[in-house]
């Protein structure tokens, strides 16, 4: 779900293009020494470390992706030497740009100024030892998870017993059996208890950093990423939640009475959080796979089971990957360069750890545009490499900017494009490209397929949004290491109202079991991206001349939404986000009334079936199992 390992790692210019740029920017043809008077003119500066950290993040993409695909104490080494030296530089860099004043550059270098203080996701303190350790920390927790296996009591570490994420998570999706499914759940939480120290210490570390750089801690690093002040991003991300909270309480409300119904009412009581292992997915994140059996409200009506057809079609994970292509270029984007099909990593092999967690790269800031995904033929990493396509495309769109500014607009504008491409598979496209049957419009159809996808898309809103409260917590110190997972289970409760399905303690480490806290990836952008694509669907099919409602579009071979998709996605980060979600949606602000107005059909069906339902759940206290240990 994601783009590149780290922010150091997600980024190159074409070295020539950066340089050259600043040249006839400042009309300056000599080019100047360094350290030499004329190197403080900032616009000469800028384009120096726009040439240096593009070099340098060749390097650290290369060894993040060697270890990504091959995991092994050397690879571990090699990327976390790398990462020390991305990290060296970048604070070397920062240190020297403070002699800067930002008034004196031009508009451009005075925006890549503010943009190198928020460049790395982790920034290390000054002192070279705790640089080190911290690389260290970080390389080893995202090894942990990435190698993480659940070996039942008394089994050797390689013993066949054992299992890793995938197998687990398969569990989750497809048993119905309670206990088997609390296993599973549990037993995947045991990865994380070990990084609780690892954790600590990184927090430590990273606010140093943070602080060296004149922010309060990472936190407040993190949310000022966004062209905005911490505390104003901080009440926006509150503000869109509240506009779209109804819809998640009217889909919880539902799950319940559903949940209810297959495990019975002792273990899921009305008015109670529901337990977390029930909905198909590890982290309670995303329905899906619980829509067929258990979520689905007319049975059968409108079947957009996919995975059949991808089986019989015979799909394999290059074809699905071309699929994600075909639609991208039927909106006039270019091919995929040759590079894309002949580096990527599109199967889980056979022979070697790899971290499986799907995400795309660029990893020379040019051309060289990768994905690594372990695909199977099956209509969720269907829609998964359509997402990834959608960094891909970002990346070739803003190739031609400097190091600085190839990035997403906010970071949330990254995780959004691929996501707005993946709305427009309608059952119409899906059709047009032979993966379902035609499906004749009804109501009964038109709630199944919201349903299906309210279990994705608006089952992950509190989810996307208690993440990053949790950890701005953490970095600020209003949640100290002894809270660590009651104040993880508060949110969760809250926010999602869900509870564990057995017993926590402080011995636990349950965020460390979800990959984006030992990857020390920032969260709010999958948030934010969950409300922007609708925002930016809503736009584009404007922009394509639909009429009907918002959920029949698809902008697939409109290449006329594909020109001002194109346009947006070439801006990059070269300015601040509202002027580059201004060009797209006419709007300066984020806005979560597209994804009301999609579902509207959904909610006013939901209303009718949630009437006379105790809705809502009484909080339980935080690490309590949701319901007493199942005694067979
Ligand atoms: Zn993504």
């Amino acid at each position: 779900m994601e783009r590149t390992a780290a922010r150091l790692a997600a980024v190159a210019a074409a070295i020539t293009v950066a340089v050259s740029l600043s040249v006839s920017l400042n009309g300056c043809t000599k080019a100047p020494e360094k350290g030499s008077e004329t190197a403080r003119n900032p616009d000469d500066f800028v384009a120096r470390i726009n040439k240096e950290m593009a070099e340098l993040a060749d390097e650290a993409n290369a060894a993040g992706w060697v270890q990504s695909t091959y995991i092994n104490v050397d690879t571990q080494l090699l990327n976390a030497k790398s990462g020390e030296r991305y990290l060296a530089y970048f604070n070397k860099t920062v240190e020297e740009s403070k002699v800067f004043n930002a008034g004196a550059a031009s508009r451009d270098s005075a925006r890549a100024l503010h943009l190198l203080k928020l460049g790395v996701s982790a920034p290390a303190p000054n002192d070279a030892g705790k640089r080190k350790e911290l690389t260290q920390l970080t390389t080893r927790m995202e090894a942990m998870y990435g190698e993480g296996k659940y070996c039942p009591e008394g089994a050797a570490g390689d013993s066949e017993s054992c299992r890793n994420l995938d197998e687990l998570s398969e569990t989750l999706a497809k048993s119905r059996n309670y206990a088997e499914l609390s296993a599973a759940w549990a037993g995947w939480h045991t990865v994380s208890r070990p990084m609780r120290k690892d954790y600590e210490r990184f927090v430590t570390l990273a606010n140093e950093g943070a602080q060296t750089l004149g922010f309060k801690d990472l936190g407040a690093m993190w949310r000022s990423n966004c062209d905005m002040a911490p505390e104003a991003f901080e009440q926006e991300a509150a503000r869109l939640y509240g506009q779209v909270k109804p819809l998640y309480d009217g889909l919880h409300c539902y799950a319940r009475g559903k949940l209810a119904k297959k495990y019975g009412e002792e273990k899921v009581p009305a008015g109670k959080p529901i337990p977390a292992h029930l909905f198909g997915n590890m982290w309670a994140q995303q329905w899906n796979k619980i829509y067929s059996d258990i979520l689905e409200p007319y049975k059968g009506v409108a079947n957009l089971n996919v995975d059949r057809a991808l089986e019989q079609q015979k799909y394999d994970p290059k074809r699905m990957a071309q699929s994600a292509e075909q639609f991208y270029t039927s909106l006039g984007f270019p091919k995929l360069p040759e590079t894309f099909w002949e580096r990527s990593m599109l199967t889980r092999p056979r022979d070697r750890e790899v971290v499986c967690h799907a995400s795309a790269w660029h990893m020379d800031g040019n051309e060289d545009v990768r994905i690594k995904q372990c695909i199977v033929p099956a209509e969720e990493d269907l829609s998964v490499i359509y997402h990834e396509m959608g960094h891909v495309y970002y990346f070739l769109a803003y190739k031609d900017l400097p190091y600085l500014f190839q990035s997403s607009a906010h970071d949330g504008f990254h995780e959004a494009i691929g996501d707005t491409v993946v709305l427009s598979m309608t059952p119409g496209y899906l059709h047009t490209i032979n993966l379902v049957g035609s499906v004749k419009p009804s109501k009964e159809a038109v709630i199944n397929q919201q349903m299906k996808m309210a279990a994705d898309k608006i089952a992950f809103l509190p989810f996307g949004k208690l993440i990053d409260e949790w950890r701005w917590k953490v970095f600020d110190g209003t949640i100290q290491p002894a809270d660590y997972n009651k104040t993880w289970w508060e949110l969760r409760t809250r926010y999602q109202g869900i509870a564990p399905p057995v017993e926590r303690t402080e011995a636990d480490f349950d965020p460390g079991a979800k990959y984006h806290i030992p990857g020390n990836t920032p969260y709010t952008r999958y948030f934010l991206a969950f409300i922007l694509q609708f925002q930016f669907h809503r736009a584009l099919c404007e922009a394509s001349g639909h009429t009907g409602p918002l959920h029949e579009c698809s902008i697939y071979g409109n290449q006329e939404a594909g020109k001002r998709f194109w346009e947006m996605l070439q801006a990059g980060q070269s300015r601040p986000w509202p002027e580059t979600l201004e060009k797209l949606t006419g709007k300066r602000e984020m806005d979560a009334s597209a994804i009301i107005d999609y579902f509207a059909p959904l909610m006013g069906w939901l209303e009718e079936q949630n009437q006379g339902q105790a809705c809502g759940w009484e909080p339980v206290a935080s690490q309590e199992a949701a319901t007493a240990p199942d005694k067979t």
